[in-house]
């Protein structure tokens, strides 16, 4: 079993301090979602966790096991397991999709690594995910459409076989049968490989596919209250407003029992 623990993190952008001693544990073998409204630090948390240095870390850890990874590079992280799915997937000219594969692959690997084992399983991937094969010889996302960048998104999971996996709104952008193909490959994926999944999303439908164990609503630069699949369906029928409202009468009688 391997642990990604979130610890106290306080995380800084442009003089703003958006997260604030955020915490949270997630082990292998479980799913949890993140909600919250727009704006809130939902994706400043992934990309904190993946070590995208836009973002400064004032105070608090990152673990993965017993490692301290708070300040590991994006690529050390990689190396250890940890995937990110960006909200926005960019594009990146003149690198196709198949040698950006081959290359993460042997970065990750050397030893193990198999050409032809590689393509297999490109191939093999490409068509479960129903995916067009000419696209892995294109730049990597380079004109691709949004839901295309999402598929190739997963297409890079299912290659790099990450064990912590984080989906920045993996939905966003999709028709109803690639949310269908995508939800049933992410869930496939976590049970074979027993992966840890953190994704963010904004709907119940893409948990149509994938069972969360827990759903976590952040706010105000932390978690302000936990629940499973039931607060997914609440949040669906009255939003935010009560469960914000009910956080800020608590917090408010905090300040004042000080
Ligand atoms: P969410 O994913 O919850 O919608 P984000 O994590 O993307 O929210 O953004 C949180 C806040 O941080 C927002 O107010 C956003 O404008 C700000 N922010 C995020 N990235 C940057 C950046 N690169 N430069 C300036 N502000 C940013
Ligand atoms: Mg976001």
């Amino acid at each position: 079993m391997h642990t990604l623990k979130i610890d106290k993190l306080t995380v800084e952008i442009e003089n703003k301090i958006i997260l604030k001693e955020f915490s949270l544990t997630v082990n292998t073998g479980e799913t949890h979602i993140i909600m919250g409204p727009n704006g809130v630090g939902k994706s400043t948390l992934l990309k904190t966790i993946m070590g995208d240095d836009n973002y400064k870390i004032l105070s608090g850890r990152i673990y993965y096991d017993d490692i301290d990874i708070t300040n590991y590079k994006t690529d050390e992280k990689a190396r250890l397991g940890i995937f990110l799915s960006m909200q926005y997937p960019i594009e990146i000219e003149g690198v196709t999709n198949a040698d950006f594969l081959r290359t993460a692959s042997l970065s990750k690997d050397k030893e193990n690594f198999k050409l032809y084992s590689l393509i297999k399983d490109i191939d093999k991937n490409v068509n479960d995910l129903k995916m067009d094969p000419e696209m892995v010889h294109r730049g990597l996302n380079v004109g691709f459409s949004g839901g295309e960048r999402k598929k190739n998104e997963i297409l890079q999971m299912n290659i790099l076989k990450p064990n912590i996996v984080m989906l920045d709104e993996i939905d966003s952008g999709l028709d109803v049968d690639s949310l269908k193909i995508i939800g049933e490959n992410v869930t496939e994926y976590h049970k074979n490989n027993e992966s840890a999944l953190l994704l963010i999303t904004h709907y119940q439908r893409l948990l149509d596919y994938i069972k969360p164990d827990f759903v976590h609503i952040v706010y105000d630069g932390k978690i302000i209250k936990n629940g499973d699949n039931k607060l997914v369906n609440v949040i669906e029928k009255n939003g935010y407003e009560k469960i914000i409202d009910d956080y800020l009468k608590n917090s408010k009688t905090d300040i004042g029992e000080k």
